[in-house]
C-alpha cells in the first residue's frame, strides 16, 4: 500500500471578491509525496491552478505562501490537475496522509464546484499526520502543532522553503516516516474525511480503538428518525460488546454535540458523544465516540447534565 501525503494551497475571497459559498476555498496548488510501504519516496506531484473564481491573490494567503497573482497566471485548469492526479495516485491501494483534517475535504468541494467525478461515494479513511505526531510525540496532548514545530522537534533537516505544497507534503511525509519508526501500531488511528456520508446501513463504519470506538451513521431525513435508529442511540461496551443501560440519556447543550453516559458491570463508566453533522444535501447523520471513562469524569459528566437550565432540560425532553 502506498501513503499518499498531500498538501493544497487555496484563496479565499478578498476585498474585491464575494465569497461563494459552495466554494470558500479555491485550490490553487496541489503539491504530493508517494511513499510506498518501506518509507520510500517513489513518486511527486506539483502542480500550480489557474483560479478561475477568486483570481487575485487573497494578501494573507499571498503572504504566506510566496506566490504573486502573476504567477498563478502559469496555472493549469482545476481539471487538468485534478485529471492528472488520478492518474498519478495509480491503481495501487493507497491511503491519504495530511497534516491537519482540512485538505481532503476541500479538496472534495473543489472537485464538487467543477463538477467533476467524486474521489469516493463515501468517507474518506486517511491519515492525519498532525493528530499522530501528538498521539505519538506529544502523549495524546490536543494541541495541535504546526509542521515546521514538528519538523524542528524530530530534526528533520530543512533543505526547502516551507508553505508551497508541494515544500508542505514533502515534511507531512518525513514526518510521517518518523511517526511509522517511533510507533507504527498508532497508524492504526485512522481519520475519516465525512463530506460523503455513508449511503446505507452496511457502508456505516464502526472502528475500534485501543480507548475508544468510534461509529459514523448513515444520512436520515431528520432528528427524530436519527435518534430513533438503534445503533445511533445505543451505548455499546467496545470491550465486551454488551449494550449497556444508560445512566444519562442523551443530552444537549447546543444542539450539534450530545452526551450520554452508560455503565457497563464489568469495564466501568462509558461516555458517549455524538457529533450531528450534514451532508452536502443537508441530510443528517453522527459521528459517534464511545469512551470508558474514570470515575471522577462521570461525576463531571453527571454534574453538567444535572446543572443543565430548565429551558434545556425541557428541549431535550423532546429528542
Ligand atoms: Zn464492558
Amino acid at each position: 500500500m502506498n501513503y499518499i501525503v498531500i498538501d493544497l494551497e487555496w484563496n479565499q475571497a478578498n476585498g474585491t471578491t464575494e465569497p461563494v459559498p459552495e466554494l470558500p476555498f479555491e485550490i490553487i496548488e496541489i503539491g504530493a509525496v508517494k511513499v510506498d510501504e518501506a518509507g520510500r519516496f517513489v513518486g511527486e506531484f506539483n502542480e500550480l491552478i489557474r483560479p478561475c473564481v477568486y483570481t487575485t491573490l487573497n494578501y494573507v494567503t499571498s503572504k504566506l505562501i510566496h506566490l504573486r497573482t502573476h504567477e498563478l497566471e502559469r496555472g493549469k485548469p482545476f481539471k487538468e490537475v485534478y485529471d492528472k492526479l488520478i492518474e498519478w495516485i495509480g491503481e495501487e491501494e493507497y491511503i491519504f496522509c495530511t497534516w491537519g483534517t482540512l485538505d481532503i475535504l476541500e479538496l472534495q468541494r473543489n472537485i464538487d464546484y467543477h463538477g467533476l467525478k467524486s474521489l469516493s461515494e463515501e468517507p474518506i479513511p486517511y491519515l492525519d499526520a498532525q493528530k499522530l505526531y501528538a498521539l505519538i510525540f506529544d502523549e495524546g496532548d490536543h494541541e495541535r502543532k504546526s509542521l515546521e514545530h514538528a519538523v524542528d522537534e524530530l530534526y528533520i533537516e530543512k533543505d526547502i522553503p516551507f508553505h508551497r505544497a508541494f515544500s508542505d507534503a514533502y515534511y507531512t511525509a518525513k514526518v510521517l516516516n518518523r511517526l511509522k519508526s517511533k510507533d507504527s501500531s498508532k497508524l492504526s488511528y485512522i481519520s475519516y474525511d465525512v463530506y460523503m456520508a455513508p449511503k446505507s446501513r452496511s457502508s456505516e463504519i464502526k472502528i475500534v480503538f485501543d480507548n475508544y470506538a468510534k461509529y459514523i451513521s448513515r444520512t436520515f431525513d431528520n432528528k427524530v428518525l436519527l435518534f430513533a435508529d438503534r445503533e445511533v442511540s445505543s451505548t455499546k461496551c467496545y470491550k465486551c460488546r454488551r449494550n449497556l443501560k444508560k445512566k444519562i440519556k442523551w443530552f444537549t447543550m447546543n444542539s450539534r454535540h450530545y452526551y450520554a453516559l452508560a455503565y457497563c458491570e464489568e469495564h466501568g463508566y462509558l461516555k458517549g458523544k455524538i457529533r450531528l453533522k450534514r451532508d452536502k444535501e443537508g441530510r443528517l447523520f453522527v459521528v459517534k465516540t464511545t469512551k470508558l471513562i474514570s470515575e471522577a469524569d462521570a461525576e463531571k459528566l453527571k454534574y453538567k447534565y444535572a446543572h443543565m437550565g430548565k429551558r434545556l432540560k425541557k428541549e431535550n425532553r423532546e429528542i
